[in-house]
């Protein structure tokens, strides 16, 4: 991201990783340590409940996408995107645009409030080329094993589900490509911690 010699420089850092590899466990922990964290799932999922963005939707997938309140049914959406790649392709067609507008508003009002160093949590920040908004990836990285087992105790999911998620997931050797900062999260919560203040420390040598 280019800064203007003139203005005071911020940096903006992309919170990345696989399914269950602790990218809420990382940000919630630099959210207690001060540090804003615009969170892209959540704009995501609060844009669905837009009037503007839900005629869109059932525009493109028709009132069958709605539950019995007349709300957009997000697993069937997501069943009908995974099913039909077109349909996934018009998808974020609507939502693609509306999200990095809302980031980049987020971000521009965090700057605004004087925050020199702001997170951007973004499980599909490489997929989604939402990368180009930062100026460093972070990712949280962790064995398939370690994964599984973390997200089968967390939510009480089956094995062969989020094995299903992590095949369809872009590869981690794939995402570590883009990185600047891996979080190797195989230890303990408090290990974690002490690599989050490791990445900070050397962060503020580069700022
Ligand atoms: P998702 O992609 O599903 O949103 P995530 O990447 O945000 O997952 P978390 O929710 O942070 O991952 O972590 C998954 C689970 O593993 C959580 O229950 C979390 O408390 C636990 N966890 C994360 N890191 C560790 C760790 N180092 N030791 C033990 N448990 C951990």
């Amino acid at each position: 991201m280019k800064q203007n010699s003139s203005e005071k420089k911020h940096v903006v850092i992309g919170i990345t990783g696989g399914i269950g590899s602790g990218k809420t466990t990382v940000t919630e922990y630099l959210s207690k340590r001060g540090f804003p964290v615009v969170d892209a799932d959540a704009i995501s999922r609060n844009l669905m409940y837009e009037e503007d963005t839900a005629f869109e939707v059932i525009d493109a997938f028709g009132k069958g996408i709605l539950d019995s309140h007349g709300n957009i049914d997000r697993k069937k959406l997501r069943e009908m995107v995974f099913c039909d790649k077109r349909l996934l392709v018009r998808l974020n067609s609507i939502f693609h645009p509306k999200i990095r507008e809302r980031i980049e508003k987020d971000m521009a009002d965090l700057k605004k409030e004087g925050n020199d160093v702001i997170f951007l949590d973004a499980p599909l920040l490489i997929e989604n080329n939402l990368d180009r908004m930062v100026d460093e990836v972070w990712i949280v990285s962790c064995s398939k094993e370690t994964q599984i087992k973390r997200v089968m105790k967390r939510d009480d999911s089956k094995r062969t589900e989020i094995e299903q998620i992590i095949k369809r997931q872009m590869p981690l050797e794939e995402k570590l490509k883009h990185a600047d900062v891996v979080f190797e999260n195989e230890g303990s919560i408090a290990d974690l911690g002490e690599k989050i203040e490791d990445a900070l420390k050397e962060l503020v040598k580069r700022i």
